[in-house]
């Protein structure tokens, strides 16, 4: 099954969906390696046309390459950097299907190769890791590889984290946490983020768990006290003109009813419709 609406070919299409089916470094909850079947089944609930956009999405030139199934964490960090490349390459934006969070370095890689970026994550985890379970390119290490790769990082929807890591976190990243978007608003931060990203291109990547689990609870490591799924409909409204790579992880679909699945493909839709809008 692709992705709805996302039949286009690939050499005249804009966007590229690529499912990732990994989770080899989960901990708590493992199985995000289902979640690009279950958002794809999902993505079939929504109608194809956005009043706000005033488009359909079938005639936004998506391409759906179905999935990557990869067995061990080098071999998915290797490949899927190639892989990236080649659809950078080519002029797509890379619109990638989680597995957990260590698949964003590898098309971070591919993209910064390329472009000025800026990586812009939403999550409830700082991702700061020096070393997660012996292996130092765990999805709780992403952010911190993102850092020592050199490109600048802000961070929105913090809620978790050890201490050594939320220090880290300060010296080297901009992050956005959970109070201080109660306190001042998405709206508020979102402006900032235009600020500080300046002309450079920004790659989003959405760990669902950012997410208050009372709207997603299928992932790997919930954590009350989240977004709305609006407020994040609301960020990705704001930033989509300027994102040239998107992803979204996290997800596991077995520990829920289809309600994380089916925000994430909303997700994914909206940032179509408003992204292809800025054409
Ligand atoms: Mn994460
Ligand atoms: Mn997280």
């Amino acid at each position: 099954m692709i992705f709805a609406d996302s039949g286009s070919d690939y050499a005249s299409s804009k966007y590229v969906i690529h499912g990732i089916l990994f989770d080899g470094t989960s901990s708590f909850r493992t199985g995000s390696r289902w979640a690009p079947e279950a958002i794809r089944k999902a993505s079939h609930n929504f109608e194809p046309y956005d009043f706000e956009c005033d488009r359909e999405l079938s005639e936004q030139l998506v391409h759906d390459m179905g999935d990557t199934e990869y067995g061990n964490l080098d071999e998915m960090v290797t490949d899927l950097e190639a892989t990236t490349s080649r659809l950078v390459k080519d002029e797509k934006v890379p619109i990638t299907l989680g597995g957990e969070h260590s698949i964003t370095l590898p098309c971070i890689k591919a993209l910064a190769k390329e472009t000025e970026l800026v990586a812009v994550i939403f999550d409830a985890h700082l991702d700061f890791k020096e070393n997660y379970l012996g292996n130092e390119f765990g999805h709780a290490c992403v952010a911190r590889n993102i850092v020592r790769l050199g490109v600048p990082l802000i961070q929105i929807g913090i809620r978790s984290g050890a201490r050594d890591e939320y220090e880290r976190a300060l010296d080297t990243s901009v992050i956005y946490t959970m109070d201080q978007i109660r306190r001042v608003g998405i709206k508020e931060i979102l402006s900032d983020i235009e600020l500080s990203a300046k002309n450079r291109a920004i790659y989003l990547s959405i760990d669902v768990d950012a997410i208050d689990p009372a709207f997603a609870p299928g992932v790997g490591n919930p954590e009350p006290y989240g977004l709305t799924p609006l407020e994040l409909r609301t960020a990705i409204r704001a930033l989509a003109p300027r994102v040239s790579g998107f992803d979204i992880v996290e997800i596991t679909p077995d520990y829920d009813m289809g309600m994380s699945a089916l925000v994430g493909a909303k997700l994914v839709r909206d940032f179509l419709f408003v992204h292809s809008s800025f054409l």
